[in-house]
């Protein structure tokens, strides 16, 4: 049983954000490619069908007051024209992602496995299925996991309106904040397909826009292996890992990280979430 099992939720978070300080990390993340990175593959990645339909939502219209941990605050998210693609900062901390989910095939197998190596990791959840799993979303919480934002429903957002746009993330935003217990912090668009509306519409719900530096392929279920050796093979400090714990069959997901996080744990790594610069 780990340690952060038994601290509240608010405490779990707030140890995995002291944790990754004493790392020495600012934190921050950077624009841009660098040495040994790759760029975010065009549209693919972990394709989703819309189930259910969009309904409205009063996300914001809620007073800013009340119980429960104070909001981000509107406004002090910057407007970024590109994704964050990667970590800055010393020390060899990898950031690990998993999207489209929480799937309660393979989410609690990942959960279970980052526990027992004692890291954190983040969960890039969509409104639809983190509304049906909203459990899952509270032991992600508990467990001081990172919770960020893939839209509702998993569209091309650069192929709709910004009205459908802001719905998207609106709405996830209210399942992660009543499930988790906080609002999300990061945004990232599916299939990679930023634009300006994404990043305004991002920042306006006080969420920064996060890509990914080694994109795993696992959708394309290559195999536990394959998917092992992209990760070891992209492994450098400030790398974020793309997986997915959802929208197809991932038990090569599952088993790839039983695999490969003891490996870069033993490698020197550090594996950690980001902190917010700007909250
Ligand atoms: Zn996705």
């Amino acid at each position: 049983m780990q340690k952060c099992h038994f601290l509240t939720r608010r405490r779990a978070l707030l140890a995995g954000a002291a944790s990754m300080g004493a790392a020495g990390l600012a934190g921050a993340l950077a624009t841009g490619t660098g040495r040994r990175t790759a760029a975010p593959a065009a549209p693919a990645a972990g394709a989703q069908a819309a189930r259910s339909p969009l309904r409205p939502s009063a996300y914001r219209l809620q007073p800013l007051t009340g119980y429960g941990p104070p909001r981000a605050v509107p406004g002090r998210t910057p407007v970024r024209s590109a994704p964050l693609l990667r970590m800055t900062g010393r020390g060899n901390t990898m950031v690990l992602t998993f999207d489209d989910g929480p799937d309660p095939r393979y989410t609690p197998d990942i959960l279970d496995t980052l526990a027992a190596y004692d890291v954190r990791a983040m969960f890039f959840v969509c409104g639809e299925t983190a509304a049906e799993n909203r459990d899952l979303l509270a032991r992600m919480a508990d467990e001081g996991h990172v919770v960020g934002n893939h839209t509702w429903s998993h569209p091309l957002l650069t192929s709709l309106r910004r009205s459908r746009i802001r719905a998207e993330m609106e709405r996830t935003c209210e399942v992660i904040e009543k499930a988790y217990g906080e609002p999300p912090q990061w945004f990232r668009a599916p299939y990679g397909a930023w634009n300006r509306a994404t990043f305004q519409l991002g920042a306006d719900l006080g969420m920064e826009p996060l890509a990914w530096t080694v994109d795993t392929l696992d959708w394309t279920t290559p195999g536990t292996r394959t998917i092992v050796e992209r990760v070891e093979n992209g492994a450098a400090p400030g790398v974020v890992v793309l997986s997915h714990d959802a929208g197809g069959e991932r038990s090569q997901s599952v088993r790839a990280l039983r695999d490969y996080l003891p490996q870069l744990l033993d490698s020197g790594y550090h594996i950690g979430v980001p902190r917010r610069p700007y909250v």
